[in-house]
């Protein structure tokens, strides 16, 4: 089952201007199935863990301070090809970059505030969605 899904945030932006419905639409209108949700805020600390694999990078900072400072909405999704489909419907890092359509090219306002997080791998899937939600929480 692990190969069938990824993990989610949408991120404080998108959530301070009131995507989260429309989001969580195309999201399931995509065919990925919830099976963990919930509204949280990461506190500095957690942000810092879990972008640990860019502490070196120059915008790390600034990442961890965007990612703290408001609610998100974590989630585990499910369907076929997961990780993959998912990247394709969130679009590239850059909304300028992003396709028509994809998640980001509509609610994203720049690389840094891009409206959503999708994992990159299976294994990263696993860890980001354990990170966020324990066994019970997974449906
Ligand atoms: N980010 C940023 N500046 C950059 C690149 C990335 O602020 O030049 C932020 C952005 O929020 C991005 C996150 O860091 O989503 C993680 O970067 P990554 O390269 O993993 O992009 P993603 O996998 O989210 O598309
Ligand atoms: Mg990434």
């Amino acid at each position: 089952m692990a190969g069938n899904r990824t993990f989610t945030m949408i991120k404080p932006d998108a959530v301070e201007k009131g995507h989260i419905g429309a989001i969580l639409e195309q999201i399931t209108a995509s065919g990925f199935r919830i099976v963990a949700m919930k509204l949280t805020q990461m506190t500095s600390r957690d942000a810092e863990k879990f972008y640990e694999v860019h502490s070196e990078r120059p915008f790390y900072g600034e990442l961890v301070e965007f990612m703290s400072r408001g609610p998100i909405v974590a989630a585990i999704l499910e369907k076929e090809n997961a990780v993959e489909d998912f990247r394709t419907l969130i679009g590239a890092t850059n909304p300028e970059d992003a396709a028509e359509g994809t998640i980001r090219k509509k609610y994203a306002a720049s690389v840094g505030e891009n409206a959503v997080h999708g994992s990159d791998s299976d294994e990263n899937a696993q860890l980001e969605g354990a990170f966020h939600f324990a066994g019970r929480e997974m449906f």
